[in-house]
């Protein structure tokens, strides 16, 4: 991976060399730290960087460290504000992904969040697909279950929690599979490893409710407002079963690293067709036009850099 040369860290921006994080920190040991996955995307014909939804990126972000008693001296404008400075001072000129981190800075044994100091940082990387077969991909249910809220809650964007979707990624990518769909305690469709998930069934747009122990994704959040307000579908937040994914016409799944992924078999069964169908090859266009400025409607959600 294409990595910045500059980072932010410990309150400035600093070589990427020089942004170490010791191995006596806690965010290290515990896993408690909260993160947020941004993309800035490059568009050619404007000469500019656009960063896409940075506040809600950043709302998510201070909700995660509220969740995990965590304070850092900066807002969400605040943090736009270095993200911009972070990325001139690479002068990026590709699509880019942006991972702002906050953590439990201080050092030393024994687990807990309170009476420890907080810190963030940020670095960039370049970023195209993250899922090399985003147009025609092959799900499989997992044999894990999607970390519960009264577990570690699953509305934050908590790293210790990543060690879920580590399992179910690996096992689903090693057992053939481009990716998996995670269910929750109760056996409904919570999401993906790292993905929000969508299916249409007569002709609307279904998706788990955040009770059903999803990550409240901003691209989730975009396409539901798209599909809405520029394609007429109707979307319905409701709990989905298993088997109902079968007999889904469509399958897809939404996330800022993998964009929008259609997914065209489930455990071996096709999924209408057995190839992308319209609606998700529509919202893949559209979504590619909104991020990269080119629809004057949602300009409101690309902030320049
Ligand atoms: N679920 C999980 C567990 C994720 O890590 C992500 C990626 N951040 C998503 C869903 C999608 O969220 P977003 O659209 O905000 O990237």
């Amino acid at each position: 991976m294409d990595l910045s040369k500059h980072a932010f860290f410990e309150g400035k921006i600093v070589p990427l060399a020089e942004a170490k994080i010791s191995v006596a920190a806690h965010g290290f040991m515990y896993g408690t730290t909260v993160f947020s996955g941004m993309r800035a995307y490059w568009s050619g014909e404007k000469e500019r960087l656009f960063i896409f939804r940075p506040y809600e990126h950043f709302r998510r972000l201070l909700d995660s460290a509220k969740i995990m008693s965590m304070s850092i001296p900066y807002d969400e404008r605040a943090l736009i504000d270095l993200t911009i400075e972070l990325l001139r001072a690479d002068d990026w000129r590709e699509d880019v992904y942006l991972r702002p981190t906050i953590y439990k800075a201080d050092f030393g044994v024994g687990v807990r969040l309170h009476n420890l100091r907080d810190d963030f940082c940020m670095f960039v990387t370049a970023f195209d697909k993250y899922l090399a077969n985003d147009s025609d991909a092959h799900l499989t249910f997992s044999s894990w279950r999607r970390v519960d809220d009264n577990v570690i809650p699953a509305r934050g964007k908590i790293s210790g929690a990543y060690a879920n979707s580590a399992l179910i990624k690996t096992d689903a990518n090693r057992a053939g599979f481009d990716e998996a769909i995670v269910l929750d305690q109760d056996g409904h469709v919570s999401e993906g490893s790292a993905m929000n998930f969508f299916m249409v069934r007569d002709g609307k747009l279904v998706t788990p409710p955040p009770t059903d122990n999803i990550l409240e994704g901003i691209t989730r959040r975009s396409i539901i407002e798209l599909a809405r307000e520029e394609l007429g579908v109707e979307v319905v937040e409701r709990s989905i079963d298993r088997s109902e994914v079968f007999l889904a016409e469509e399958v897809f799944m939404t996330g800022t690293a993998a964009q929008i992924v259609a997914a065209t078999r489930v455990d071996y069964r096709p999924i209408g067709g057995g190839v992308m169908g319209p609606l998700t090859a529509k919202l893949r266009a559209l979504f590619d036009d909104v991020v990269h400025a080119r629809h004057p409607k949602y300009l409101k959600w690309n902030v320049e850099a």
